[in-house]
């Protein structure tokens, strides 16, 4: 049963969820709360070892042999949301009223608790711990794409009551929606332009130029490239970019996932310990489920190359933004990446 609904606003082409089921009263937005005030208020943390009842049964965890799923024992568990934007279903109608599209809420809402202990955030495990979570987003994201109904998946963590999280036990969250989200598709047709004109993937292009400048660059490893974007829109915002071409996040290996590891814990730990610990968000560009990208581009696998971002939330975006679409950063990158060089 769905009980949330798409939208989509007409002028803009963007999509709206309309997510009923979380349904809050006035009075919840009146005055923001943090998470460790929800988690004091409410006593224990439902993401803690030991309190395994507290979550809609796993999906998937990796435990020690002879645990039994729900119980204690494990390293790191998916189970689905609580209280999910979207819900699992068939391909969804699309619904015409007059003007007013719309459609079912079908997807996916997952969330991967990182590990059972409450104060240990990524940059605090070791590179081995945090290859094993990247290999469990991979395994989630294969599982969903095995229904091409879920066209696209999405990838992020919300760290911190700034950045959107509701539960302070370090978490991040995997959403499938039915459709290709317009941000994803404009991507796409910024890098399948360069191509046109170039016949070289944009994002290999940047990667080569920003590693011959240096001057954004925060760290190269044997996979990867960290630097903070020429154009960033917030202070310190990061990218993360893998040496090998590819537009899907589950085809790097396990060195890749390792070299990973190390450049997403070393950024991590940088960005701490500069901001003094700021909430962030971590997000996955990747391009859409792979049969849907093929068909509608049918050269995805040249165009598009995909990444993770991190951006720390020390500005807000305000009335200019909201008008423009620009955004006024108060950092350059350049003083940003050499910041985080140290
Ligand atoms: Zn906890
Ligand atoms: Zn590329």
């Amino acid at each position: 049963m769905t009980t949330s609904e798409l939208r989509k606003d007409l002028i803009s082409g963007r999509w709206v969820i309309i997510a009923s089921e979380r349904s809050k009263r006035p009075d919840d937005f009146r005055r923001p709360v943090s998470c460790e005030q929800k988690d004091a208020q409410a006593g224990f943390c439902p993401f803690c070892g030991g309190n395994e009842s507290k979550t809609p049964p796993e999906i998937f965890a990796m435990r020690n042999p002879g645990t039994a799923p729900d119980t204690p024992g494990w390293t790191i568990r998916v189970v689905p949301n609580k209280f999910p934007a979207l819900t699992r279903g068939e391909s969804p109608q699309r619904k015409i009223r007059g003007i007013f599209e719309s459609m079912p809420g079908i997807g996916v809402h997952e969330v991967v608790i990182e590990s059972p202990d409450h104060d240990r955030e990524i940059n605090d495990l070791t590179p081995a711990q945090i290859q094993d979570i990247l290999g469990v987003y991979q395994q989630r994201i294969r599982s969903i794409e095995t229904e091409p109904q879920y066209q696209y998946v999405q990838l992020f963590k919300n760290k911190g009551n700034e950045a959107g999280a509701s539960l302070s036990h370090p978490h991040s969250q995997i959403v499938a929606t039915p459709i290709v989200p317009k941000r994803v598709k404009e991507k796409i047709y910024g890098s399948e332009r360069y191509f046109k004109r170039t016949k070289v993937c944009l994002f290999c292009r940047t990667i080569e130029e920003e590693r011959a400048a240096g001057e954004r660059l925060v760290m190269v490893n044997a996979h990867f490239a960290v630097n903070t974007p020429f154009a960033s829109r917030f202070p310190f915002e990061m990218r993360i970019h893998p040496l090998r071409h590819s537009p899907f996040f589950s085809s790097a290996g396990s060195d890749e996932l390792n070299s990973l590891a190390e450049v997403l814990k070393s950024a991590l730990a940088r960005l701490k310990g500069i901001l003094s610990d700021p909430p962030y968000n971590i997000v996955l560009h990747q391009a859409p489920h792979p049969e849907t990208s093929r068909k509608v581009w049918p050269r995805i696998d040249l165009i598009f190359h995909w990444y993770l971002e991190i951006i720390p939330v020390l500005t807000r975006i305000a009335g200019f933004e909201w008008g423009t679409g620009f955004y006024i950063n108060p950092v350059s990158p350049e003083a940003a990446a050499k910041f985080l060089r140290g």
